[in-house]
């Protein structure tokens, strides 16, 4: 019988080379975890991520991948379990917005934001649980966004990708409970990173007029949320949505 007691345990993180992304391979790495750094186009910010987690004693990879793509995404989670040896947490955190008002937004963008957000997150689950499965035992973690509980205008597109992943996220924690797999959501508010700095500054004003936090938040405090459902305590807990907001949603 395989052994379910492994001594380390490893996870594969989309979109790690920057952002929320990079800041949950650190914390990942923080935590114990080998990490596997997916990236689509910047190499080098993924191998910066990569050599920070390195400094914190495990073993971090580095793998290029387009999300969009079902055999971009197979191959992926293939490459990051036989670098690190197997495949215990996979974080569905890559992703795009492309804002404009609906009657503006072409089939084009809906497409480009759907298919990375909700479509690559759906190829690498549907990847990763398969070697879960055999583990038994898996995490799942699944980025989604405060937009895609309550809507926001000029975001159509991408907050139909988010709710779509909580829907996805609940229906697959049911598939696999009895498999030791538990699948989650973390659900961001307004948070500094690349995809925010472009935001509007009327926009940026009114986002954080609706937090009762009265800032905004830090990669650092997802990561440390997604670090604790990527954790064996959290093994009873699945098919949530944890927001991390500063209250915007309450
Ligand atoms: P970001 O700074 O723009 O970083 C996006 C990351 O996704 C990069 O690592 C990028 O890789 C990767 N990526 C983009 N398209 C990809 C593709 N087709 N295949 C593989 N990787 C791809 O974004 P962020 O703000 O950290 O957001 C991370 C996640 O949190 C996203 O899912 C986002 O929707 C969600 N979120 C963010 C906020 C916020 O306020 N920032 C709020 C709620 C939810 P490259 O570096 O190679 O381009």
């Amino acid at each position: 019988m395989e052994n379910t007691t492994p001594t380390r345990r490893t996870a594969l993180v989309t979109g790690g080379s920057r952002g929320i992304g990079r800041a949950i391979c650190l914390a990942l790495a923080r935590a114990g975890f080998d990490v596997a750094v997916n990236y689509a186009g910047n190499a080098a910010a993924a191998e910066e991520t990569a050599e920070a987690c390195r400094a914190c004693g495990v073993h971090a990879v580095t793998l290029q991948a387009d999300v969009r793509s079902a055999d971009a995404c197979q191959q992926l989670v293939e490459a990051a379990a036989k670098e690190l040896g197997r495949l215990d947490v996979l974080v569905n955190n890559a992703g795009v917005t492309i804002d404009k008002l609906m009657m503006r937004l072409t089939e084009q963008d809906f497409d480009t934001v759907v298919n990375t957000n909700l479509k690559g997150a759906f190829f690498c689950t549907k990847a990763a649980t398969r070697l879960m499965m055999r583990q038994r035992y898996g995490r799942v973690i699944c980025l989604s966004s405060v937009v895609g509980l309550h809507g926001n205008a000029g975001q159509t597109n991408y907050a139909a990708s988010k709710a779509g992943l909580i829907g996805m996220v609940k229906s697959a924690a049911k598939e696999y409970a009895s498999r030791g797999i538990t699948v989650n959501a973390v659900a961001p508010g307004l948070i500094e990173t690349d995809m925010t700095a472009a935001m509007p500054e009327a926009a940026r004003t009114a986002a954080l007029s609706t937090i009762p936090a009265q800032h905004s938040g830090r990669p650092e405090d997802v990561a440390a949320a997604v670090v604790f459902l990527a954790g064996e305590s959290a093994g009873y807990i699945t098919g949530q949505v944890l927001r991390v907001d500063g209250g915007m949603g309450m």
